[in-house]
């Protein structure tokens, strides 16, 4: 199947995902996971449609952005998501090439892009929060696991969301999360639903959930961004 075909097949599954949950697709972005893959396929799911990108190291956006501007001129309309965690050492380089951010998960590491944005008279910088909701997808993310009942979790979290907020060139849009790929379709959309329960109590609007696997859960649930990488493009050699 070609990328344009799997693209169309993901479009309809959006329309029917949001249907079934009395939602436009229109409130929905997908965000077209690139990882792996060489610009040049990038220029072919461009060509199809696609307009936002998602790599998850910012070590490759760079290289493979550059690629691509050079390739159709930077007025392009494309989107560049940074969607995987970032090291500190890395955050000049996410500051410099990234439009919107994922997988904030420290501090330390709005501080540092902030300030690197800052110095590079760079425009603020759109970031969802990674929050950690059912302590077994992954160890990244602030950790909210129990936040319903743990009045102090929740209250460490709003402190630090307050911080972040503050930061000059930080526009905290919404919530990201991960779902344990292992567990049954019921659990994914109550970690799905806990995150938007979570996201209403502290006012964002944005829900980055949902992947090749999950993403009609994370629709049923409020996602607003789908970051979807092997439905659209196969199976990945690595990553
Ligand atoms: C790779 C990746 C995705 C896409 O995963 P698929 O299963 O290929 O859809 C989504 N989000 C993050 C953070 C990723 O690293």
């Amino acid at each position: 199947m070609s990328i344009q075909s799997r693209y169309a097949t993901i479009l309809d599954r959006i329309a029917n995902a949001a249907k079934a949950a009395g939602r436009s697709p229109k409130e929905i972005t997908l965000v077209a996971v690139s990882k792996t893959w060489p610009a040049g396929t990038v220029l072919e799911a461009y060509a199809a449609g696609m307009r936002h990108f998602g790599e998850n190291r910012v070590e490759e956006l760079a290289p493979k952005r550059a690629e691509v501007e050079a390739a159709l001129g930077p007025g392009n309309g494309i989107t560049w998501h940074l969607i995987g965690p970032l090291q500190s050492r890395k955050t000049r380089l996410a500051a410099e090439h990234a439009d919107i951010f994922h997988a904030l998960d420290r501090l330390k590491i709005a501080r540092r892009l902030s300030q690197h944005l800052e110095e590079a008279n760079r425009p603020s910088l759109p970031v969802f929060i990674e929050v950690n909701i059912s302590g077994e997808a992954t160890k990244t993310g602030f950790d909210l696991t129990r936040w319903e009942t743990d009045a102090a979790q929740l209250q460490a979290f709003t402190t630090t969301l307050a911080t972040i907020r503050a930061l000059p060139r930080i526009e905290v849009s919404g919530l990201m999360t991960m779902a344990p790929w292992d567990a049954p379709p019921a659990d994914i959309q109550h970690i799905f639903h806990r995150t938007r329960e979570l996201a209403r109590r502290l006012d964002l609007p944005l829900l980055s959930m949902g992947m090749t696997d999950d993403f009609e859960l994370a629709i049923a649930e409020g996602a607003t961004h789908v970051r979807i990488g092997r439905a659209i493009f196969g199976e990945r050699a690595t990553g």
